[in-house]
């Protein structure tokens, strides 16, 4: 195995008496996207800036490429980290052409201009080189931002909730377009953001953060199905639980049997259960009632009060429509092995 691109560990960073960061460990796998996903406040920004360089680590090290950069006694300033910046508002140059800030970071005599012609035909904005910032739309500012912090060839690209000025329509396209581009690239990067969707769609690997702490980091998959713990569950999705109790290899819910395995978990235990996990079917002698339908477009989300008066959150074909009111079968159809939380912690 090669260097990891990126290695913070033990960062841990406080600004007067607030502690942002608690002593955070990630890495980064040459070429793929980690994306830092956490609330308002979680300390994402601040990760960013100790690896970028803009913030000195009250402890613990930053390395890029196997380089130490940050360390007890030792800070190597941004300029000389090869970090590519784009941030939320793209702090485009505005006096300046787009070659003009596409080319600011490349040296006059390594072919300044052939490169950002290059960097410019990458983003898919060839020829618009001599226009001002402002005679561009958001979406192309926000890729002539992407040109200029690649066009030096960094070692690693640092992204700060990069799409949040776009409108939401456009940043769908923009997040794919940008997608492809770092993969076309085979570039290095950090994605910071507070929406989920993004993470799961942006990320190689998705790490979530709350508190200035760690809290899981795996492949979206990996961490979208079995989050660790119950805040993660919340943060990645609707995420609702209920009660299940062990019998003879089966965990039983007031919604159906799901296969357990023979060792029993611990008494107490709540299933993790996502909108895709269920199923419903017209009966009048059904578990569960209608409380609440919100159209989707290709889907129906559903709002089930059970029995118990515990409600669940359901996902239907747009095809299956329930009224409020109306008594419903709720199944478990889950394809793969549901996640078990004992309080807040995942048990299996
Ligand atoms: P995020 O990017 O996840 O919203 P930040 O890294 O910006 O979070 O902030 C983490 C915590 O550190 C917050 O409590 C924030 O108020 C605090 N913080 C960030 N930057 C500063 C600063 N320059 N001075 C004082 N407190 C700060
Ligand atoms: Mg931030």
């Amino acid at each position: 195995m090669s260097e990891p691109a990126v290695r913070c560990e033990g960062l841990i960073k406080s600004y007067g008496r607030s502690l942002a960061l608690k002593g955070l460990n990630l890495t980064i796998n040459d070429g793929e996207t980690l994306a830092l996903l956490g609330p308002s406040g979680s300390g994402k920004t601040t990760a960013l800036r100790l690896v970028a360089g803009f913030e000195i680590p009250d402890s613990g090290i930053v390395e890029i490429a196997g380089r130490r950069v940050a360390g007890p006694a030792l800070f190597v300033p941004p300029e000389q980290r090869h970090i590519g910046m784009v941030f939320q508002d793209y702090a485009l140059f505005p006096n300046q052409s787009v070659a003009g800030n596409v080319g600011f970071g490349i040296p006059n005599k390594s072919g300044r201009e052939a490169r950002v012609v290059e960097a410019l035909a990458l983003v898919g904005l060839e020829g618009l080189g001599n226009r001002m910032p402002h005679e561009l739309s958001g979406g192309q500012q926000q890729r002539v931002a992407l040109a200029r912090a690649l066009a030096p060839r960094p070692t690693v690209l640092l992204m700060d909730e990069p799409f949040s000025n776009l409108d939401a329509g456009l940043r769908t396209q923009v997040r794919t377009e940008v997608r492809e581009i770092l993969k076309s690239t085979n570039t290095t990067s950090l994605f910071v953001t507070h929406d989920q969707d993004e993470a799961l769609y942006m990320g190689d690997q998705v790490a979530v953060l709350d508190w200035g702490e760690l809290k899981q980091m795996e492949s979206p998959e990996g961490i979208y199905h079995t989050p660790e713990t119950r805040f993660v569950a919340e943060f990645l999705g609707i995420a609702d639980f209920i009660p299940a109790a062990f019998q003879a290899g089966n965990l039983e819910t007031e919604i159906g049997m799901i296969p357990w395995g023979q060792k029993s978990p611990p008494e107490g235990v709540e299933v993790l259960l996502r909108p895709d996990d269920m199923s419903l079917a017209p009966s009048t002698s059904g578990q569960g009632t209608i409380v609440g339908r919100i159209f989707q477009g290709p889907s129906y989300l559903y709002e089930v009060e059970l029995e118990s008066q515990r409600k669940v959150r359901v996902l239907q074909h747009h095809t299956k429509r329930y009224e409020v009111g109306e008594k419903v079968q709720v199944r478990i159809v889950a394809e793969h092995r549901l996640a078990c939380f004992l309080g807040e912690e995942l048990v299996g």
